[in-house]
């Protein structure tokens, strides 16, 4: 009896947790319901235990850890590895009255001064922060006197040399293991094939977390794959000139490859831009805003380019050469 008693109480402790994160969604976000995954993952989080979550793009991960920081006491802390990312996810969550900051080298040392007063004194539901800026001197000793919700290891297929974007500096995060032990760790991404997936357990200390793994079936995509023929560039013109008007990005393993297909488009009169890491910083800014605000812009770039590109109506993505990996 004693048993069945704290099961329901237990029981009851969570429907509770998890109609307060629903309230928190409808009157904060307005939307009416979770989706998928998301009311798991939120419970786990605020029954304070770790979590590995996958979901698929526009799964809404992000309220996976916004939700359960607002609710928890203490501010919850997200580590994203890029600043544009941080900057939107700030800027909509203020526009939602949120306590929302970042600290990343574009924010000047006033403003960090009063940020991390705010955390310290528990105004601030969630703080983005770099991976270096993590581990930037004594910033683990200042978060240690801090109440700490959670911490969220935003894209953290970053972690693994088998992801895509490995980041080396992730690999350290690990630590935050040993430092804040009592402080539920969520990881989340939307793409890790099951190496990564292992890799990111053992990387980031989450071996005993519960997986949540949603599925990843699009129906309304479609894939498919073509042996390369020595006229590769009039093969890509078919294929765009087949979806002229369309916003399409298509990947070449080389810089030279790249302005040579963006090249060969131009002057068929299709607006293609090319983007890699050799270009001016301000050109490729320009480049990016162009791609996301124009309804045909044809983007041909390396992968330095996509991660962190908010566009909901790109319609098709070519690879030019063969990715490194099919995933
Ligand atoms: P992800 O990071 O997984 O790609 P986001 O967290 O950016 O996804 O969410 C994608 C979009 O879906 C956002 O516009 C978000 O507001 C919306 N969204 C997330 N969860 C819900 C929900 N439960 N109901 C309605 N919209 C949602």
């Amino acid at each position: 009896v004693g048993i069945a008693q704290s099961r329901d109480a237990h029981l009851g402790t969570r429907m509770a947790d998890l109609t307060a994160a629903r309230e928190t969604l409808q009157r904060v976000f307005g939307h009416s319901d979770f989706r998928g995954l998301q009311s798991d993952v939120i419970n786990e989080v605020l029954d304070g235990r770790d979590v590995v979550a996958v979901l698929p793009t526009g799964g809404g991960k992000s309220f996976c850890y916004q939700i359960p920081a607002m609710l928890r006491p203490g501010v919850g802390l997200v580590v994203s590895p890029l600043i544009a990312l941080m900057q939107d996810q700030v800027v909509s969550l203020r526009a939602a009255g949120v306590a929302a900051a970042r600290l990343d080298s574009t924010i000047d040392r006033e403003a960090r001064h009063h940020w991390l007063s705010a955390a310290r004194e528990g105004q601030l539901d969630l703080l983005y922060v770099s991976p270096e800026g993590l581990f930037a001197q004594g910033f683990l000793d200042f978060l240690e006197q801090c109440p700490i919700a959670l911490i969220a290891i935003d894209e953290a297929h970053c972690v693994s040399q088998w992801g895509h974007d490995f980041r080396p500096d992730y690999r350290a995060l690990g630590q935050l293991a040993d430092r804040f032990p009592n402080v539920p760790r969520m990881a989340v991404t939307a793409t890790a094939d099951l190496k990564t997936q292992a890799d990111i357990r053992t990387q980031l200390k989450l071996e005993h977390a519960k997986s949540f793994i949603d599925s990843f079936d699009r129906p309304n995509l479609v894939l498919s794959a073509e042996r390369k023929s020595p006229k590769s560039q009039d093969r890509i013109f078919d294929l765009v000139s087949a979806r002229r008007g369309k916003s399409g990005i298509i990947y070449a393993a080389t810089r030279d490859n790249v302005e040579k297909t963006a090249a060969n488009l131009q002057a068929q009169k299709i607006p293609a831009l090319a983007y890699h890491a050799g270009l001016d910083a301000g050109v490729r800014a320009d480049r990016q805003h162009r791609f996301q605000e124009e309804d045909d812009v044809v983007m041909v770039a390396t992968i330095a380019f996509g991660m962190g590109v908010d566009k909901p109506d790109v319609r098709y993505v070519i690879h030019a050469d063969s990715p490194k990996s099919i995933q």
